[in-house]
């Protein structure tokens, strides 16, 4: 099994404005560790990905990883393919194996830093990861739970340009004293539209089984980092527009640009 290579840094609080111009830096010189953790369809990938942008760091998603696997013709893929199709986990040790390759090529490139999407996602894979790196900050991104499956489901990817686009519109009615939610869609942009693909685990019945999995073996996750202190919980109001500034905000970051084209 290929391994981590070991980086050395206490864990801080980001403190920083940063820009969407200069990589945030974390104060020994090296740039942030981040872990995204939230039930599929929480929308990890769209946030880490955008601080990404931002940070000017690589965004590692293992989803991406484990699907580029089974879409090769390596003696893995449809070993792999059995087991997303059925909203299963992966073994912790073909994880590892696949992250720590992505890591080394990163490293190769000069990369420093990272944001996890989807990693760890056990107690076993966490402890590996505190094995041999210090992680920053944790981000638990939480949605209402009627929320999830809708997104999941509308969710569209462009075939061509990887772009992610969602056709679910949620409008959750206030109810009970507890508030609506809006969330609007996420159309592709029309060079996209007739190059659209559904991911084939999200389907009603793999993404309930999927959301099974994630209470029972990655919910743990969240309570070690939390013992850690290095757990931020943050609860998407809405859609992209609400929510996009309050992480900003609840992270101490600054987005330059998204302040400029709003004020256009
Ligand atoms: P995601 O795109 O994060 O929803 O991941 C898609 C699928 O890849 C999951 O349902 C798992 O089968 C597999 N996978 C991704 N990350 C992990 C992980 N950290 N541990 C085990 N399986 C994973």
């Amino acid at each position: 099994m290929a391994v981590f290579s070991r980086c050395s840094r206490a864990a801080t609080a980001p403190t920083r404005i940063a820009t969407a111009t200069f990589a945030y830096r974390e104060p020994k010189g090296r740039n942030v560790q981040w872990v995204f953790l939230g039930c599929p369809g929480v929308g990890k990938g769209t946030y880490a990905s955008r601080l990404s942008n931002l940070l000017g760091v690589p965004h590692i998603a293992t989803g991406d990883l484990v699907r580029h696997e089974l879409a090769s013709s390596g003696p893995l893929s449809s070993k792999l393919k059995e087991i997303v199709n059925q909203g299963k986990l992966v073994s912790d040790e073909i994880i590892i194996d696949l992250l720590s390759k992505r890591l080394g090529v990163e490293a190769a490139k000069g990369e420093s830093g990272f944001i996890l999407d989807g990693f760890p996602r056990t107690i076993r894979q966490a402890e590996i990861l505190e094995g041999v790196t210090d992680i920053d900050l944790v981000v638990n991104l939480k949605l209402r739970e009627e929320a999830l499956l809708a997104k999941c489901l509308g969710r569209r990817i462009c075939s061509e340009c990887g772009g992610n686009y969602n056709v679910a519109c949620i409008d959750i009615k206030a109810e009970n004293g507890r508030p609506g939610m809006y969330m609007a869609a996420l159309p592709p942009p029309p060079q996209c539209e007739s190059k659209l693909i559904t991911r084939a685990d999200d389907t009603e019945e793999v993404v309930k089984e999927r959301l099974r999995i994630y209470h029972e073996m990655t919910r743990p996750v969240e309570d070690f980092y939390r013992s850690r202190g290095k757990l931020l919980e943050f609860d998407l109001p809405g859609g992209i527009p609400e929510s996009w500034p309050k992480l900003l905000q609840a992270l101490n970051l600054e987005d330059h640009e998204d302040k400029e084209s709003a004020a256009a």
